[in-house]
């Protein structure tokens, strides 16, 4: 991966090789810290790079500091403001993705969150597809249990609660799937590593509750949306069992990163028809349209970061 040239780091924007901390950082040595994900999309007729809900990620990042006592003095608004000027510094044509992270800076030996100095820091990169396949991902139900509410805030994007997903990530590649179903504590379907589960059955489009161990996914809520208004399909939240994943009739993700990815095939067992279905496949192209900006109704979800 290509380094970023830029990265706002303890309060401004500096090239990216001055944004580094010590080995000893408190974020670092425990996880102490709280991510967000975010998207831009080029459009190229006019000219305009569109970040995708930026207020939104900026609250959940600062309502992911809130479960680590942080102290900042940033808003939503304010580092929408610096996420824009860092994409203007680097000069973007294409699509990109925004990584802030919210971190405990200190240097010092010591597990606890209060007391300690808490900074803020962004990069971006150009970005594409996160789930190469995805328009027909195969899919395992993962061995680790999705982390508990109760061992770590599962609606914050706590940076040490990622270890969960990456051994959740890594056993599924490695066993020559795409991604993996996680289940929570009570056996419950949660979602993917990081990304939110849809299930389709008769018509209907399930959902689990935010209060399964899911994120708040921005992406989940938009697509609920989107399914509601433009395609006029009923949402429901609530617990999915295990078994009702194999005879639905389909099953996606959703997630800043993995956009709308179709799962075709649950451990060998083929989704519906083997093959994306309608719902997916409409979602992915209203997606599409609004995140671009081709779709004037949703522009209010856009924030577009070159003057003109
Ligand atoms: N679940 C987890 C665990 C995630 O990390 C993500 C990615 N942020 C999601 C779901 C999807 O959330 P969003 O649509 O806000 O990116």
């Amino acid at each position: 991966m290509a380094l970023p040239n830029y990265a706002y780091f303890e309060g401004k924007i500096v090239p990216y090789a001055e944004a580094k901390v010590g080995i000893l950082t408190h974020a670092l040595n425990y996880g102490t810290a709280a991510f967000g994900g975010l998207r831009g999309y080029w459009n190229e007729k006019e000219e305009q790079l569109f970040l995708f809900r930026p207020l939104d990620h900026f609250r959940r990042l600062l309502n992911s500091g809130k479960f680590l006592c942080a102290e900042v003095e940033h808003t939503p608004e304010s580092l929408t403001k610096v996420a824009k000027e860092l994409l203007r510094a680097e000069n973007y044509r294409e699509d990109v993705y925004l990584r802030p992270l919210l971190y405990k800076a200190d240097e010092i030996i010591g597990v606890k969150l209060h007391g300690l100095t808490d900074e803020i820091s962004m990069v971006s990169i150009p970005f594409g597809l996160y789930v190469a396949n995805d328009t027909s991902a195969h899919v395992t139900f993962s061995a680790w249990r999705r982390v508990d509410d109760n061992v770590i805030p599962a609606r914050g994007k706590i940076s040490g609660a990622y270890a969960n997903s990456a051994l959740i990530k890594t056993d599924a590649v490695r066993a020559g799937f795409d991604e993996a179903l996680v289940l929570s504590q009570d056996g419950h379907v949660s979602e993917g590593s990081a990304m939110n589960l849809f299930m389709v059955r008769d018509g209907v489009v399930y959902t689990p509750p935010v209060t399964d161990n899911v994120l708040e996914g921005i992406t989940r809520r938009s697509v609920m949306e989107l399914a509601e208004k433009e395609l006029g399909l009923k949402i429901v939240e609530r617990s999915i069992d295990r078994t009702e994943v194999y005879i639905s009739d389909e099953l996606f993700f959703t997630g800043t990163a993995a956009q709308v990815t179709a799962i075709t095939k649950v451990d060998h067992h083929p989704i519906g028809s083997g093959e994306m279905g309608p719902v997916a496949a409409k979602l992915r192209a209203i997606f599409s349209d609004v995140v671009h900006g081709n779709l004037p109704a949703y522009h209010q979800w856009l924030s577009p970061v070159y003057e003109k």
